[in-house]
C-alpha cells in the first residue's frame, strides 16, 4: 500500500516532464520559424538590416518635387569657369545656385564607375562601410556576382531605394553600358523589400535608359520629367553625359582656346541650357525642380586619361545645386560642417570632410524632403546646404 502513492507520484512526474519537453520543443520550433521568416541579422556594417537612416537634423522648408542628379563625365572645374567666362548659358545658370568648383572625388580612386557608385550610395570605395566596387569595366552578370551587394557582402541601399520606397518615380539614364551595374543591383530580384509606407516594390529604378551621346540622354531625361509631372508624381532621376570623357581620352583634356575638349564642354553647356529651359517652360516643373550637377573625375593626368588618383587635375571637380531661384552662393560657406581644401589638397578619407561627388545622393534626397540613404557615410547627416534656406516662391 505504501508503494502505490510512490508509483502514482512517479507517473505524474513523468507526465509533467513529458509535457514540459513537448512545450519547450514547440516553443523552439515557433521561435526558429519566426526568425527564419523575419531575418534581421546584423549586416557586416554592424547595423541591423532594418535600421533606418539617421533622421535629418533639419528638413527643407518646401521640398522640391523633382530632382535631377546630373553627372558630366570628366568635367574639369576650370572648364566650367572658362565656359562661364565666355558667357555660356548652361553653366552660367547652374552657378547661379549654391556651388563650388573645389569639390573632391573619392579619396582613393579617380575613375568612372567607383565614383558613380559613391554618388548614388553615399559611400566611399574603401573603409568599414565602403562600397568596395573597384572595377571600371562592364560588370559581370548577376549570377557571376555583378551587383553592388555581392561586392560589399551585404545589401547596399541607394538614393533610388529611398525615393522609390517613398513613392517617387525614379530613373537612371546613362551613356556607358557599364552603368548596367545599377540595374543589376536594383531590379525586382535584387532590390530590397519596401519597408516604408505603401509597398512600392523591390524594383528601385522605374526607368533605365541608355543613349550614346548627351543629346539622347537629355532627350530621355526631359521626357521622363514630363511624364512624372503629367502623372502628378514626384521624381528622382540620375543622368550621365559621357561626351567630355570620350573627347578627353581621344584628344586630351586640352584647356587651350578652341580645343576639342572645350568645344565638347560647350556642347554639354548647351544640353544643360536646354534642360533648364525645358524645366522653366513646363508649369508643372518650373519652381519645383532642382538639379545637382557634379562629375566623377576631372582629367589630364596622364594627358589622355584620369587614372592618377593623387593629381589635382583628376580629383578636383565641380558640385553645383541649381534651385531655379537664382540664389547663388559658395557651397562651402553654406555648409559649415565641411572643410574647404586648399587648391591642390587631396583630402584623404582621414584628412577632413570636403564636399565630394558622393554627397550627390543624400543632397538630392534632402532637397526632396526625404531622409538620407540608410548606412551611408557621405552626407548622411544631410548637412550640405545647412546654411541655406529655400526662398519662398
Ligand atoms: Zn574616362
Amino acid at each position: 500500500m505504501q508503494s502505490q502513492p510512490q508509483r502514482v507520484s512517479g507517473r505524474a512526474v513523468g507526465a509533467v516532464m513529458f509535457i514540459a519537453a513537448v512545450t519547450i520543443t514547440l516553443v523552439w520550433i515557433v521561435v526558429r520559424v519566426f526568425f527564419t521568416l523575419h531575418p534581421d541579422e546584423p549586416t557586416p556594417d554592424g547595423s541591423s538590416s532594418r535600421t533606418s537612416a539617421p533622421s535629418s537634423q533639419r528638413t527643407i522648408g518646401t521640398p522640391f518635387d523633382h530632382v535631377v542628379v546630373l553627372s558630366i563625365d570628366g568635367l574639369r572645374p576650370d572648364a566650367v569657369s572658362d565656359a562661364v567666362r565666355r558667357g555660356c548659358p548652361g553653366f552660367s545658370a547652374l552657378l547661379k545656385g549654391p556651388n563650388t568648383l573645389n569639390a573632391r572625388t573619392d579619396p582613393d580612386i579617380t575613375v568612372t564607375l567607383p565614383n558613380h557608385v559613391g554618388m548614388v550610395t553615399g559611400r566611399l570605395m574603401k573603409g568599414p562601410q565602403g562600397h568596395n566596387w573597384l572595377p571600371n569595366a562592364m560588370p559581370e552578370t548577376i549570377a557571376e556576382g555583378g551587383t553592388l551587394h555581392a561586392a560589399h557582402g551585404a545589401y547596399v541601399p541607394s538614393m533610388w531605394d529611398v525615393a522609390h520606397d517613398h513613392g517617387l518615380m525614379t530613373a537612371l539614364i546613362a551613356s556607358k553600358g557599364k552603368f548596367i551595374l545599377f540595374d543589376n543591383s536594383y531590379r525586382e530580384e535584387q532590390g530590397r523589400p519596401d519597408a516604408t509606407g505603401a509597398d512600392d516594390g523591390t524594383r528601385k529604378i522605374d526607368l533605365v535608359g541608355f543613349a550614346l551621346r548627351g543629346e539622347g540622354v537629355a532627350r530621355k531625361a526631359m521626357a521622363f520629367l514630363d511624364d512624372a509631372a503629367a502623372q502628378g508624381r514626384r521624381s528622382l532621376s540620375f543622368i550621365h553625359f559621357t561626351d567630355t570623357d570620350v573627347t578627353g581620352h581621344v584628344r586630351t583634356w586640352d584647356m587651350t582656346p578652341g580645343s576639342s575638349y572645350l568645344a565638347c564642354v560647350d556642347r554639354m553647356d548647351a544640353l544643360v541650357d536646354g534642360l533648364i529651359r525645358h524645366i522653366d517652360a513646363n508649369p508643372a516643373l518650373r519652381g519645383r525642380t532642382a538639379i545637382v550637377m557634379t562629375a566623377d573625375h576631372g582629367g589630364g593626368a596622364p594627358a589622355g586619361s584620369h587614372t592618377v588618383a593623387d593629381s589635382p587635375l583628376n580629383f578636383t571637380i565641380p558640385f553645383a545645386v541649381w534651385t531655379g531661384d537664382g540664389a547663388a552662393g559658395d557651397l562651402y560657406a553654406l555648409s559649415p560642417m565641411r572643410a574647404r581644401p586648399a587648391a591642390h589638397e587631396r583630402m584623404t578619407a582621414t584628412g577632413g570632410l570636403p564636399i565630394r561627388n558622393a554627397d550627390a545622393g543624400n543632397c538630392a534626397l534632402w532637397l526632396l524632403g526625404l531622409p538620407s540613404i540608410p548606412t551611408s557615410t557621405v552626407g548622411a547627416e544631410q548637412d550640405l546646404l545647412a546654411g541655406w534656406s529655400r526662398r519662398a516662391s
